[in-house]
Formats: C-alpha cells, sequence, structure tokens
C-alpha cells in the first residue's frame, strides 16, 4: 500500500490563494453575479481548475442572508461580506460551508462574529489536518499570507450539523441542503434553491471536470454527481472555475472523467501494472501546483488505485463501478417533502441509498448544446422527433432522430378517449425507440406551435424516472439556425427500455373533484388552454367552460413571442406564476384538454421552476366536460 501522504503531502495545500494581501487591507467587495431572485454567485478568481479563490454565493431572505462557503481567510471573508452589503443591509444570519477545506472555510469566523450560525458537515476530517490544527493554520498561513489570517479563528464546527438530506426554510424561503458522503471529503454538503433552480455543488464539481478525490472516494463522487444531475438545477455553481451555461455539462465531464480513470486503473490492476508505472505514464504533476490539473490527475490515480485495488480485494465498500451500462432504479430525485414548516428548519430525512444511474442531461437544452453533444458523442443519444407531421420528419430531421407521433402515447379507456396507457404499453413502445437507461434522450416538437408534444413525452418518461431533455426552440429553432438535418432513420439500438415502476405525477377525476369540492387552501387547479376556452366561448368538448375555482395560465405565455418560441427567462417564468398565486408550497393540478398543454405547465414548474408537488389530470377537458354532474363555470374568472 503506498501511503497517501507520500504522494500528497502536506503541500498539498491546495490553493494559492489571492496572495498578495495589503497589509492593512480594506475590505473591498468582489464582483457578484445574479443568479436568479434573490440569488448571487461569488465567482473566484480562477481560470486554472481548482487554483484560485474558490466561487462563494449568497441568498436574500425575508429574515437575513444565507451565505454560501467563507473564502480562505478572514481577509476573504471580510470582502465577501463586504460584496454582500453591496446588495442587501439584511443580517447575515447562516453561513453554510459546503465542507471544511481551508479554501472555503477559513473565512468563517467574520460570519461568526457578525452572528451567523454555522451549518457544515460535523465530520472535519481531512488529509491536511492530520498533523493537527496548528499545523494546518500554519501551512495555510504559507498559502495566503499572514496579513490576510489576522484575526484567524476556527470557526467551522457547526452549530447546525447536517448529516443528511434536510430542507430548511430560511425566511420563507426553502433551501435543501444534502451531506454527499465520501465524495470530495467526508463532509461534503450541497445546497439546492429549488425556487431558483440554482444548486450549489461545492468541490464535488470543478469546472475543468476533473474535481479531487483527495479526501473522499470515487465510488462516493461518483453517486454525489449523479444526485446532483437528479436536481436537473438551472445553474450549478462549481466549487471553483466558471458556472458552465449548460448546467449538466461539468457534471457529465467529471463523471465521464471519473469513470474512465476507474476502468484504466482497474485494468492496469487486473494486468498486474504498478501503481508507480501507472503514474509514470501520466503527465507528470506540477511541482509547486499541487491542484494543477496534472497535479490532481496524478493525485487521485493514487487515491482510486487504492480504491480499486480494495475493491478487488473485497475490502471497503461502496458501490460497484456506475456509468452507462449500469441498470437499477433510477434515482427518485431530490424532492422535497411536500410540507413547509413555518419554523427555520426542519425537515431531516433518512438518506435513502439510491443506486447509482447517470442523469446527466439538463432539463432544458438550448441548439447549442445539441449540436456539441451530438458532434462528441454521435450515436450516443437518442433523439426524438415529436413533430405531428410524419412527412415533416421523413423531409428531413435532426441527424440520429427517430420518430415518434404523440398519439401513440394516449387512448381510450374507461369511457374517456384520452387516458394514459400501461407501463408495459410505453415499454414496448420506448424498446423500439432506442430509449435506454444510459442513453441520454433529448425531445423536439416543431417549436412554432406544438411544444406540447414534447412535453407530453418527457412527462411520462419522468413518469419511468428516466432522465430527458427538451430541445429548447424545437425544431423550427435548429432549421432558423440552418443546422445540419438528415434524411436517414438511425439504426435500431440493441436492448430494452427498463424505467422504474411507472408513476407518472398524475391526477384523477375523483381527485380533481375533491379539490373543487373541499377547496383546501394549498392546492390549485391551473388550467393550460387558450383563454377564449377557459372562458367558454371555443372549444370542442361536450360543454365549454372550466373547472370551478381553476386559475387561467395559457402555456404559450412561457414562451418568447418571437420565432424562436425559446422559454422565456426562468424568473420572468417565475414570477408570472407566483403572481398568480402558483406557489411552490400548493399541490398544483394542471389540466387542459386531452393532456398535452398540461404537460407543459408539468415541465415548466416541475422541471425547469423545481415545484415538487404538480400533476397533470390527464383525463382534462374532455373527461370533466363529458360529465353532466360535474360542475363548471364560464366566464374569464375561476
Ligand atoms: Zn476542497
Amino acid at each position: 500500500m503506498i501511503d497517501r501522504r507520500g504522494v500528497a503531502p502536506l503541500s498539498v495545500l491546495l490553493v494559492l490563494a489571492g496572495s498578495l494581501a495589503p497589509s492593512s487591507p480594506p475590505p473591498t467587495p468582489y464582483p457578484d453575479v445574479p443568479l436568479g431572485s434573490g440569488v448571487y454567485e461569488v465567482p473566484g478568481d480562477t481560470g486554472r481548475g481548482s487554483e484560485g479563490r474558490p466561487n462563494a454565493g449568497f441568498v436574500v431572505t425575508d429574515s437575513g442572508v444565507l451565505v454560501i462557503d467563507a473564502l480562505g481567510s478572514p481577509y476573504q471573508g471580510k470582502r465577501l461580506l463586504a460584496t454582500i452589503r453591496t446588495v442587501t443591509a439584511a443580517p447575515v444570519r447562516w453561513l453554510v460551508l459546503t465542507h471544511h477545506h481551508p479554501d472555503h472555510s477559513f473565512g468563517a469566523i467574520v460570519f461568526a462574529r457578525a452572528g451567523a450560525r454555522v451549518i457544515a458537515s460535523p465530520d472535519r476530517h481531512m488529509l491536511i489536518a492530520d498533523g493537527g490544527d496548528d499545523e494546518l493554520v500554519a501551512s495555510w498561513d504559507r498559502v495566503v499570507g499572514v496579513q490576510e489570517l489576522q484575526g484567524f479563528a476556527f470557526a467551522d464546527t457547526p452549530s447546525i450539523p447536517v448529516t443528511g438530506d434536510t430542507t430548511f426554510v430560511f425566511g420563507g424561503r426553502r433551501v435543501a441542503i444534502a451531506h454527499q458522503p465520501d465524495a470530495h471529503t467526508a463532509g461534503d454538503l450541497t445546497v439546492w434553491i429549488p425556487d431558483a433552480g440554482v444548486l450549489f455543488a461545492g468541490d464535488l464539481l470543478i469546472e475543468d471536470g476533473v474535481p479531487m478525490v483527495v479526501d473522499g472516494s470515487s465510488a462516493g463522487l461518483l453517486a454525489a454527481l449523479d444526485r446532483l444531475a437528479a436536481y436537473h438545477a438551472r445553474v450549478v455553481v462549481p466549487g471553483h472555475g466558471r458556472v458552465d451555461p449548460d448546467p449538466g455539462a461539468q457534471i457529465v465531464a467529471a463523471h465521464r472523467y471519473l469513470d474512465s480513470t476507474r476502468v484504466a486503473l482497474g485494468d492496469a490492476l487486473a494486468q498486474g501494472t504498478p501503481l508507480t508505472r501507472v503514474l509514470r505514464r501520466m503527465p507528470p504533476p506540477d511541482t509547486g501546483r499541487p491542484v494543477s490539473l496534472a497535479s490532481r490527475r496524478q493525485r487521485n490515480a493514487v487515491v482510486i488505485y487504492q480504491e480499486m485495488e480494495k475493491r478487488l480485494m473485497g475490502v471497503g465498500s461502496g458501490p460497484a463501478a456506475t456509468g452507462p451500462g449500469v441498470s437499477g432504479p433510477a434515482p427518485s430525485g431530490p424532492r422535497p417533502p411536500g410540507l413547509v414548516p413555518a419554523a427555520e428548519i426542519v425537515v431531516g430525512r433518512p438518506r435513502v441509498a439510491r443506486a447509482a444511474r447517470f442523469t446527466p442531461w439538463a432539463t432544458l437544452l438550448s441548439t447549442d448544446s445539441l449540436a456539441m453533444r451530438l458532434a462528441a458523442a454521435p450515436g450516443q443519444v437518442t433523439v426524438v422527433d415529436v413533430r405531428t407531421d410524419f412527412g415533416l420528419y421523413l423531409k428531413g430531421h435532426i441527424p440520429g432522430a427517430v420518430y415518434l407521433n404523440v398519439e401513440s402515447l394516449r387512448s381510450f379507456a374507461d369511457g374517456v378517449p384520452n387516458l394514459l396507457l400501461p407501463a408495459e404499453s410505453y415499454e414496448t413502445l420506448f424498446t423500439r425507440l432506442g430509449i435506454r437507461a444510459e442513453r441520454p434522450v433529448v425531445v423536439y416538437s416543431a417549436g412554432d406551435t406544438r411544444n406540447i408534444d414534447a412535453t407530453y413525452v418527457a412527462w411520462i418518461l419522468s413518469g419511468f424516472g428516466a432522465p430527458v431533455a427538451l430541445l429548447d426552440g424545437g425544431f423550427q429553432k435548429w432549421e432558423l439556425e440552418q443546422r445540419p438535418t438528415a434524411r436517414e432513420y438511425p439504426a435500431a439500438v440493441t436492448g430494452a427500455f427498463h424505467g422504474r415502476r411507472f408513476l407518472p405525477d398524475r391526477a384523477t377525476r375523483a381527485e380533481v373533484a375533491e379539490v373543487v369540492r373541499l377547496h383546501p387552501a394549498d392546492a390549485v387547479l391551473v388550467d393550460a388552454r387558450a383563454p377564449d376556452q377557459y372562458a367558454g366561448v371555443a372549444g370542442a368538448q361536450m360543454r365549454r367552460g372550466h373547472i370551478p375555482g381553476a386559475i387561467s395560465h395559457f402555456w404559450q405565455t412561457d414562451l418568447r413571442d418571437d420565432l424562436t418560441h425559446v422559454f422565456r427567462d426562468t424568473a420572468a417564468i417565475r414570477a408570472a406564476y407566483v403572481a398568480q398565486g402558483i406557489t411552490p408550497d400548493k399541490a398544483i393540478i394542471a389540466y387542459c384538454n386531452g393532456g398535452l398543454e398540461s404537460s407543459h405547465l408539468y415541465f415548466v414548474l416541475h422541471d425547469l421552476l423545481g415545484y415538487p408537488r404538480v400533476r397533470v389530470y390527464d383525463g382534462s377537458w374532455t373527461d370533466w366536460a363529458a360529465r353532466p354532474e360535474l360542475p363548471i363555470v364560464t366566464g374569464p374568472n375561476p
């Protein structure tokens, strides 16, 4: 066994943070970047992977500010505080540390003195602290300089320890803080702000896709990456480096890197290649730059080699290799619990072990991202064309796309013309289309009017726990940008589609009737149809009008009213829903005529905005209007 410390000595100390501190520095603010309503990133100064000052952030709530990471010294902490002060004078009440490494936590004392409560993992164990706290401070001192550390005291011991998944409510805002065990360190926390769609990933992610396994394990890190992907975040802030416009990209890159490293080292072990020879074959580490790209790769190789060795010998725990090819139940996704407690905290949930599966895709994919991914992994993506007209598919489609008419997904049942099919029908159909657990799926519709077909497919696929992305702007935008199209039909994909048990977020007629009858304060019906149908002056169903109490939110208003028909800015969409009282604390049932338009609302509320309790009434107005005993209302009001 190789002594980890022999290869990764104390000097590894991470980061060459903003080294030249002035002697009595005024706390000048850093630039900040707004990420969504009241959520800000304070970008680090790096352009080089893990080197430099890390990213931090803060969230403004009605009762104070939540800070995410304290940076690497009291000096940096003061500058971070000054940054917050340029945005709000509200008290800083909570500080979350994504982990205990000094570059993220040594500024904590500033926030503790300002009255903040520290939220962190109680597990402070890390390699660089093996020599004790004094040695840790002394070595960090050599990194950031003595002036920066003036006024330093340890303040990273949590007053609110987090050891599982916990949903906090800070000043009315829900924030999910999850412990990601044994990943980058023993005590990594991620911070998810569902109403803004923003995820702070800490050092589980680094901009260049090579996170460090320094105090954790590659198995733990892979499992954590799967959980990060399952948030379907709109914005993911890595521990170091830029925020990628495609929120899934850094997760994909990190996953791929770790997977391939595990495979390569597993092979080396199987062939009896000693670690020293493996390391010699790699680019050498950079002396004096312990966290440069080459140095990180070397250090990770050491840790992962040992991990694979233990696995080979049957010691150690952790999942087997994850990634493409591994099936199993999909992660159910980090669904926050339905109940919002009025108190500051506190819905603790025991961590449920989830089988790892790779769900790397953003929920909404730009044409740019799709083009890039198709170029990077040709034939490895299932692209589904759901334009209504089959003839258009024959004339030309996005290269590699298969065809699906959305009408093959619903049919007559129980006296209703348009209900969901049984799970087996979908499994057969998805198998034929080449949809597989290990292949990312992208669905596109025409983009001009029938976006609802793509969201309907997405709604059904998410009922199986299958990750699926929607092409923003659909075929129309792809064509407007003169991107390549093809007339060839893709070859069949082997294997079969296996999702988890089919549990679509679906509401029945009886459940809708219950909401109409009881009018619970925390439930809301939303009508996704055009206003004239809602008012009862148009429509082909048996009766015209809407379900009593339903709020009218026409699905097309969530899209930009231009040629591209891309989704409007998330903050604007959210504001529009909130203004109508359609808020994330409520149980929402969307309906339309037959389930398509309401699937659009489902996609927006559930997948883009992160609302936890959204369902589609698939029978919809077609079903409701056909039953004379059920009440209806006409006119423009609920
Ligand atoms: Zn770190």
